[in-house]
């Protein structure tokens, strides 16, 4: 295919896509808000299957996403500039898989041309069991892999 004939995530980085190109590259699938744990003396980040009572589990959308920082102060924001700095958003995130290189999923919305293939294709928040925090877990009980 002519350069001028590929799509905006394959001829541009990710610091010249315009604000919609950047946002359009969000596949909706809310495995960034899982809780992660740090540990305090190596800086390990490990996931858990905990979500904020903010999110829909059935569709991994943010209730109150225009007061997310308020409402949840370890709720943190993708910034351009912070894609290299975040190596712990899942591996299929796009902003991670851009940064790296790599081509887009076959799953993914701007592929498809559906929201819905994400969790059709088994990823995402909405496609995994999740557990929602009532502010009473014990976070170490619900450890799981890197998504
Ligand atoms: S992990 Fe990446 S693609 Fe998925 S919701 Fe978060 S920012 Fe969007
Ligand atoms: S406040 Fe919204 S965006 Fe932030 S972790 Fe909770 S559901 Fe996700």
């Amino acid at each position: 295919m002519e350069p001028e004939n590929r799509p905006f995530w394959e001829t541009k980085t990710l610091d010249e896509m315009s604000q919609d190109e950047w946002e359009s590259l969000c596949d909706g699938c809310a495995l960034c808000c899982l809780t992660k744990l740090q540990d305090d003396e190596t800086d390990e980040i490990v996931y858990t299957s905990v979500v904020c009572k903010y999110s829909d589990t059935k569709t991994g959308a943010c209730t109150d996403y225009a007061n997310r920082s308020v409402n949840v102060p370890t709720c943190v924001q993708l910034t351009r500039e912070r894609v290299a700095e975040f190596d712990w958003l899942p591996d299929t995130c796009a902003y991670r898989m851009i940064y790296r290189g790599q081509p887009l999923a076959d799953w993914h919305p701007l592929i498809t041309g559906q929201r819905e293939s994400v969790k059709q294709a088994g990823v995402g928040i909405a496609a995994i069991p999740v557990v929602l925090d009532n502010g009473k877990l014990d976070y170490e009980d619900f450890l799981m892999e890197k998504p």
